[in-house]
């Protein structure tokens, strides 16, 4: 898919509307718009990266950053005591239907093993 078309682009870049709970200039927190936890929080790069296994040995700084703001979204929404669960889908069998690197955070209920 191209940048320009790519939905969390056009999200990062303020083209289209989202809940943000966190924004820096690398890294940005928004709600799923169709929650399927009481806390669903997506958590992006701003830059196009499309999965996991697109990222390279150059962004570990921002992988881990990445999970700097998911533990200060879990502390926000206050989730972080009673824990949450953290997810990465990647390509068709991980089922992932955004073609733009993204964490679920879901937390506010017990997370069921294993996923479906
Ligand atoms: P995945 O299926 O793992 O690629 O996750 C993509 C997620 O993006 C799904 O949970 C969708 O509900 C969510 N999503 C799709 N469009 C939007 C949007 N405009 N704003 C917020 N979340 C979205």
């Amino acid at each position: 898919m191209a940048k320009d078309a790519c939905l969390f682009c056009r999200i990062a870049a303020g083209e289209l509307p989202a809940t943000v709970v966190y924004a820096d200039d690398e890294v940005m927190a928004f709600r799923d718009i169709a929650a399927r936890a009481p806390i669903h929080v997506l958590v992006i790069p701003r830059r196009h990266i499309v999965s996991v296994m697109d990222m390279s040995d150059e962004d570990e700084p921002l992988l881990g950053h990445m999970f700097s703001v998911i533990r200060e979204v879990a502390r926000q929404d206050g989730i972080a005591e009673a824990g949450f669960r953290v997810v990465s889908n990647a390509g068709p069998d991980g089922g992932q239907t955004v073609d733009h690197l993204h964490f679920h955070v879901f937390g506010g209920r017990f997370m069921t093993w294993p996923p479906g």
